[in-house]
């Protein structure tokens, strides 16, 4: 087994530049962690070829890798416009129609019927995240009349953000619903919620998952500002989350995306939620082969804060250096990691399960993995072992952003598509079940040439006593 340099998860959008297995190859040996396939584009058919593909180029490596869905949500896009792109120039007057026509200027499809009583003259709109923006001038039943107040080329598609106004739309619609069912019948079981509102949005999805006997990983995206005021309950509902910069910088003003970043960052680690920050994140890279110096300190800063994983969007689907974008990411991961205990932003958590608001009441898990990473800092080990049943205590380990490597071991048949976003955890699939997780881990790791004779290695494992007990147990074995 080979572990990557980076502990970092890096998730790829998967599209035009990438979605061929030589691609996927290099993307996958470079460092890519998760695939993401972005249900808001393309077609089922589109997407159930991805899915073979990523699966045929993982099997093949023998390496991980997590196929994410990323379900659209209610994310207002135009439509096919005739000629690409539309260029939109400041001060020029375009007309959005809620009519289904191929766009141009004098009309340009908006996929949401309820586009004109949503506006009204003085209200902005904006385009491909904010890049492009319109103040409406007048509205009629079906058109909305605008003037151009910042330009730009506009391509098909691009979604359409309405800042402060409602949506009456579910975060989880009946089509996305369709989505899940097809990606469980492909096998796959993570799932990005766009738009999500309120923690029901994430139950929404579990339980369609759970009425198909049928488990779903949830990743909730934030990218509103409800998400935000209902972030507690969010994460006491789901997997992981999103820190999903691209709409949220146009639903929030942009000015404080920085700092709700940190915050959402800070607290998803104090619940062991993993969470990724995405958009944007080496955008420059979708034209060019280099990154600018400020999306390099974006990138490793996200990290120092305590991210678990980084996401690229179109520097992996449609730029034109997907393989280059992703050894970047690996590079800035591998050096930030390094550098993680000299800056010490997660320096306090520790203390705060010991001796702060995290002492008050903490579970069993919590403790468990306090200790855990506070013996393995002490002894210097390389890996904790911990076995994928435990349900959350991976997640829960990972959290402190330890040094070591937190090695998750199962029997699992899915193998090469295990929902893993938490930073250096890393999946070990084994054969068969053999006697207990010391047994199991030890024989692994020295048939893999991981560990040198007698080296510590920590385990964390929950042994059933009797029927009634559980104990959760941590051993130092040396291998
Ligand atoms: P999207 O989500 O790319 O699906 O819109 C990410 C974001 O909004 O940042
Ligand atoms: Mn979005």
């Amino acid at each position: 087994m080979r572990l990557p340099t980076h502990k970092t998860k890096i998730v790829c959008t998967i599209g035009p530049a990438s979605r061929s297995e030589a691609i996927l190859e290099r993307l996958m040996l470079q460092g890519m962690n998760v695939a993401r396939l972005n249900f808001a584009h393309g077609t089922l058919q589109g997407h159930k070829e991805d899915i073979g593909c990523i699966r045929a180029v993982a099997e093949r490596l023998q390496c991980h890798c997590m196929i994410m869905a990323d379900l659209p949500g209610p994310k207002i896009r135009i439509g096919k416009l005739m000629d690409e792109p539309l260029l939109l120039e400041k001060g020029s007057e375009v007309v959005l129609t809620v009519k289904d026509v191929v766009g141009t200027f004098n009309q340009i499809p908006v996929e949401y019927k309820r586009l004109p009583e949503s506006v009204s003259p003085g209200s902005l709109i904006f385009l491909n995240d904010g890049f492009i923006q319109l103040q409406v001038e007048k509205v009629s039943e079906e058109e909305v009349f605008c003037r151009t107040v910042i330009g730009g080329p506009l391509l098909s598609h691009k979604g359409l953000n309405l800042p402060g106004v409602k949506i009456f739309a579910d975060a989880v619609s009946e089509t996305d619903l369709e989505f899940v069912a097809f990606a469980l019948q492909e096998g796959v079981h993570a799932f990005g919620v766009s738009f999500a509102e309120t923690a029901d949005d994430i139950r929404k999805v579990k339980g369609f998952a759970q009425g198909r006997g049928e488990s779903a990983y949830v990743v909730a995206k934030i990218e509103r500002a409800e998400a935000i005021d209902n972030f507690d309950a969010i994460l006491s509902a789901t997997d992981a989350i999103m820190i999903a910069r691209g709409d949220l910088g146009v639903q929030i003003p942009l000015q404080e995306v920085p700092a709700v970043q940190k915050k959402l960052i800070h607290k998803a680690n104090l619940w062991g939620r993993p969470v990724i920050t995405a958009t944007q994140m080496l955008v420059s890279m979708t034209e060019n082969i280099r990154p600018t110096r400020a999306e390099v300190s974006d990138v490793a800063n996200a990290i120092l804060d305590g991210t678990d994983a980084v996401m690229l969007s179109e520097e992996t689907a449609i730029g034109r250096y997907p393989v280059e974008a992703v050894e970047m990411t690996s590079k800035i991961a591998t050096s930030a990691e390094r550098e993680r205990k000299a800056v010490g932003a997660l320096a306090d958590l520790p203390a705060y399960f010991r001796t702060g608001a995290g002492s008050v009441n903490p579970s069993v898990e919590d403790i468990v993995s306090v200790n855990a990473v506070e013996s393995a800092n002490a002894l210097n080990v390389r890996y904790i072992v911990t076995n994928m049943q435990s349900k959350g205590v991976p997640c829960l380990i990972s959290r402190f952003k330890p040094d070591c490597w937190i090695l998750s071991c199962g029997v699992d048949e899915k193998r090469t598509n295990i929902p893993v976003l938490s930073y250096g955890v890393h999946p070990v699939c084994l054969d068969v079940e053999t006697n207990g997780l010391a047994d199991m881990a030890t024989r692994f790791l020295g048939k893999e040439g991981m560990v040198e004779k007698g080296e510590r290695v920590i385990l964390v494992e929950d042994e059933s006593v009797n029927d009634m007990q559980k104990a959760s147990l941590i051993k130092i074995i040396g291998a």
